[in-house]
């Protein structure tokens, strides 16, 4: 299943995507179908774990539904969790591919990374599909983008072994991590460079992962302005999905509703030679096998 956060109007609420785009309401579908499902939106919805998830799935094949179904065309998708509890885990320097780029543009030795290198993202950060990040040359001049897959933790857990850690997962989606690499580097810890405020494009859509038979053979990708710039697969990852969580989750409480991004491939744009940061008027689209595209408008900041 795709479930999608969304707003009509000035109504958000969550719903179940449609093969045809359309977006059935969650709790009203529910309350046609004689049950129910949180109101709070999707951290409560996923917090409610397989009972909620078995009601989505009546939904899903239901023909009664009718009434709590949007058209694709008058549904604005937001980020598929809007706002976050806590920060957006995220990892650094996790495709090889990436680090020895990295290196090179920094005329440094490659030196892959021992155990994963975790910083997060601000909740304020987070935005939707076709929302624009608002770039101010006097914040950054580096502007950069990185494809990513996110996981989004279903069940609570500490100390998450890593042969458990699928039955952590709740399913999957894409986000950007729209950088300043010159914030990154003169802050020497790169809180500053990805924190900055919608530089976590999230979405379209999160896929369940009992759709995602095996993570490592999903493509990721992106473009701008049409031209390719990043493509390869999970399966490249120096740290797997379960190792992640395994080590994140050491001596930290993962939440249901969490995001753990996991890394770039190669092909971002200040380690091309010459470099190509991005600037208004870009359009930056991530895409990921089965979690379609997330498509990210530059566009200039007005104070
Ligand atoms: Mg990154």
């Amino acid at each position: 299943m795709r479930f999608v956060s969304y707003a009509v109007g000035n109504t958000a609420s969550y719903g179940l995507l449609t093969s045809s785009g359309d977006v059935i309401d969650l709790p009203k579908a529910a309350g046609l179908l004689g049950s129910s499902l949180p109101e709070a939106g999707m951290i409560a919805f996923i917090a409610a774990g397989e009972p909620a998830l078995s009601i989505a799935r009546k939904i899903a094949a239901s023909t009664d539904v009718a009434v709590a179904t949007h058209k694709a065309s008058d549904v604005t998708l937001l980020a598929p969790i809007p706002r976050p509890t806590k920060n957006v885990f995220c990892i650094g320097r996790n495709y090889k591919e990436h680090v020895a780029e990295g290196a090179r543009a920094a005329g440094k030795e490659l030196k892959l990374p021992e155990f994963p290198q975790f910083f997060t993202k601000p909740p304020t950060a987070v935005i939707g599909q076709d929302a624009p990040f608002y770039h101010d040359p006097a914040i950054t001049q580096r502007l950069d983008y990185e494809v990513e897959l996110a996981v989004i933790i279903g069940k609570a857990g500490r100390d998450i072994p890593a042969d458990r850690a699928f039955e952590h997962i709740f399913g999957y989606t894409i986000l950007n991590d729209v950088t300043g690499r010159d914030l990154q580097r003169r802050h020497d810890q790169w809180f500053k460079g990805k924190g900055l405020d919608r530089s976590c494009p999230l979405g379209p859509y999160i896929l369940t992962s009992d759709e995602v038979a095996n993570p490592d053979a999903m493509e990721l990708s992106t473009t701008v302005n049409g031209e390719p710039r990043q493509h390869s697969n999970v399966g490249q990852m120096i740290f797997p999905i379960p190792k992640i969580i395994e080590s994140l989750s050491a001596g930290l409480t993962l939440e249901p509703g969490d995001i753990i991004a996991t890394g770039t491939p190669s092909g971002v744009g200040y380690a091309m030679e010459p470099p190509r940061l991005l600037k208004a008027g870009d359009v930056v689209v991530c895409s990921i096998t089965g979690l379609g595209s997330l498509r990210t408008p530059i566009e200039a900041y007005v104070k």
